[in-house]
């Protein structure tokens, strides 16, 4: 198949992969952002055909991960009530809440729509008026045009039956909070491409001076991360921190121009808490004053809820690439995709998921039998 099979190519990775053990001398770890990424990189093995002394940090880049738990109880206080009807990408509807999750509430007889698009959402609230929509939109600065393009319609059209529960972060305050960390043995980031693609490249230049790190936006293709994480080891061993667009099809430095546009007309900047690495500052966008009638934590007035995370969840020190997903005690035992303890074992593009889905454990007690 076009644009996937041409960069799968089996030759063209082994001719990267070698170019990449050639050049390594010392030891380096680097992160790939994007949740969409790591599931590359594990599905293919590809951190299993690096040299050693490569190492592949996980990032926070999973948005079901990240949506804090406040966030999930709210979405499941809104969803239980009368009259509503809540809408959401499947993947939410797993992700544990403090005691339940959307597949409780909907089994109680709550209203919850799977949708494929905001746009179906705004659509049913046309088509029911005397019921109130709400769309769970969640993500990063990919996700977030299609959901300010949906506000925009509901000014336009009038609908005022729709609202948004909105959980908006945004990718270079993360990096910052990584680097700014104690712990942090991150010595370059590969960025996530699909992000880059609507935001461009001119946030990150002050990032990498700041750090003194590299980073080299990627795809997500097998031969798209080869030439992300060669660019990232030539930059490592030659002594240089430089921002690099090694995702050029997809990627220009100004970005979406009238995506930006809609953005920065439908929401602000604000501070927002990311599910097991706590407050950041500035890293999340809400509703725009302009638009404010549409967000549902205003509409609900569900704003206090106390959340308890699992007491043996490590997902945070999973998000922020301290520890690999299976050195977590209750991977692949208390905790499996059918029977999740955090979310980064629920998400598609979680971690915790891609090693169970891939099967990174030695002894995987609920697949050994098949
Ligand atoms: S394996 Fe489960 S319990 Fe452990 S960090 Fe991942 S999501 Fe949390």
């Amino acid at each position: 198949m076009k644009y996937l099979d041409e960069f799968s190519d089996p030759d063209l990775a082994r001719i990267l992969i070698d170019k990449i053990h050639d050049t390594t001398d010392r030891r380096w770890s680097m992160m790939e952002v994007c949740g969409g990424q790591t599931h590359s990189i594990i599905r293919h093995g590809i951190d299993q055909l690096l040299p050693e002394t490569i190492e592949m940090i996980h990032g926070p880049g999973c948005p079901v991960c990240v949506t804090p738990l406040e966030l999930i109880d709210k979405a499941l206080a809104i969803a239980a009530q009368p009259g509503v009807i809540f809408c959401s990408f499947g993947d939410m509807l797993r992700v544990p809440g403090s005691r339940k999750d959307l597949f409780h509430i909907k089994s109680e007889g709550g209203d919850i729509r799977v949708v494929y698009s905001p746009l179906d959402a705004l659509n049913l609230a046309r088509q029911n008026p005397d019921k109130q929509v709400v769309f769970f939109g969640i993500g990063f600065e990919t996700t977030a045009p299609a959901n300010a393009m949906t506000v925009y319609q509901a000014e336009r059209l009038g609908v005022e039956n729709f609202s948004l529960l909105v959980s908006h972060v945004l990718v270079p305050p993360a990096i910052a909070a990584i680097m700014d960390s104690p712990q942090c043995r991150v010595q370059a980031f590969l960025l996530a491409g699909h992000v880059c693609s609507v935001m461009g490249t001119e946030e990150y230049p002050p990032l990498v001076e700041k750090y003194k790190v590299p980073m080299v936006v990627t795809g997500f293709e097998p031969l798209d991360i080869l030439e992300g994480i060669r660019r990232t080891v030539d930059q490592l061993e030659n002594g240089r921190a430089e921002l690099d667009n090694a995702y050029p099809r997809a990627v220009r430095a100004e970005g979406n121009l009238p995506a930006k546009k809609m953005l920065n007309d439908v929401f602000e900047v604000t501070d927002r808490k990311w599910r097991g690495i706590g407050m950041i500052p500035k890293s999340g966008w809400k509703l725009s004053e302009k638009y404010r009638k549409f967000d549902a934590e205003h509409r609900f007035s569900v704003q206090d809820l106390h959340a308890n995370e699992s007491p043996i969840c490590r997902s945070g020190e999973v998000l922020q690439g301290l520890i690999k997903p299976h050195e977590c005690a209750a991977f692949g035992k208390e905790c499996t995709p059918r029977n999740p303890l955090g979310a980064t074992m629920v998400s598609s593009e979680g971690a915790c998921a891609a090693y169970y889905l891939y099967r990174r454990l030695t002894v995987l007690p609920e697949v050994a039998h098949v």
